[in-house]
């Protein structure tokens, strides 16, 4: 396929969030453009610890290994995506301050899609969550949005429909 592309250029040691709601495409964005040992999935991390991706009561406990698993990466200067909606400012707040201390440039990757193609998107697959739960997230869309600018982010984009998501190529610094 040709056309336009968007040229997403990460920080060879970044810590790179994906951020949003539930159907907006993040893991097939991060398996698309990253080696799967570079992505930390908050729903890979709750069947570690549940053996169900879906187990909310597990939420806890996956972040708490997605938090220690992204420390050890960073620590080694390992590029790392993190594969969790991070719509709220306190979970980017955490992850912000991990980066932080290993002294890691942040990016920010805002997959701002409509609601009705994550509503879609989140219908068909076998593993859907809720539509409220869509709708919920989706809500928190713009606010997170807006903070891309003032939370210290070395580099952010926001995508905004799935043609952007389909230009995109990822290289490195
Ligand atoms: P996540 O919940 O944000 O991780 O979203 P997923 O990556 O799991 O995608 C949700 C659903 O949308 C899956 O069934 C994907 O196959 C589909 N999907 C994701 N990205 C795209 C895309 O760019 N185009 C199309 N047509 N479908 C997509
Ligand atoms: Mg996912």
């Amino acid at each position: 396929m040709s056309g336009p592309v968007i040229s997403l250029e990460l920080p060879h040691d970044a810590m790179v969030l994906l951020v949003g709601p539930s159907g907006s495409g993040k893991s097939t964005f991060a398996s698309s453009h990253f080696r799967p040992t570079e992505v930390l999935s908050s729903d890979e991390m709750r069947a570690m610890v549940a053996d169900d991706p879906n187990d909310q009561t597990a939420t806890e406990a996956a972040f708490e290994l997605l938090h220690t698993a992204l420390e050890m990466r960073l620590l080694r200067g390992r590029l790392t995506v993190v594969d969790a909606t991070n719509l709220e400012a306190w979970s980017r707040a955490l992850l912000l301050a991990i980066a932080r201390r290993h002294r890691r440039p942040a990016a920010a990757i805002v997959l701002s899609l409509p609601l009705a193609e994550c509503l879609a998107r989140n219908a068909v697959r076998s593993d859907r969550r809720p539509a409220a739960s869509v709708r919920r997230q989706h809500r928190l869309l713009g606010a997170a949005v807006a903070a891309t600018a003032s939370e210290g982010y070395a580099r952010s984009w926001i995508l905004r429909s799935p043609l952007e998501v389909a230009a995109v190529r990822v290289t490195r610094q």
